[in-house]
């Protein structure tokens, strides 16, 4: 039977290698265009490592457009 600190642990693993995984994506390189509209994504935007979209997709993606 899990008490509350077994839950409490479990939670925090969960956040800690969600943390990670999330890391882990932005040592990843950049792409050169847009996997959208094929724009070419800026230097500045690139240097966070892990993007696929410019900015304007990127913008409309969170905000559930795309
Ligand atoms: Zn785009």
């Amino acid at each position: 039977m899990a008490d509350c600190a077994d839950i409490a642990n479990a939670v925090i693993e969960n956040n800690v290698s969600s943390r990670l995984a999330c890391r882990v994506s932005y040592q990843q390189v950049s792409a050169f265009e847009c996997e959208y509209c094929g724009e070419m994504i800026p230097e500045q935007r690139r240097k966070l490592g892990g993007v696929t979209r410019c900015m304007n997709c990127q913008v409309a993606f969170e905000q559930g457009l795309k």
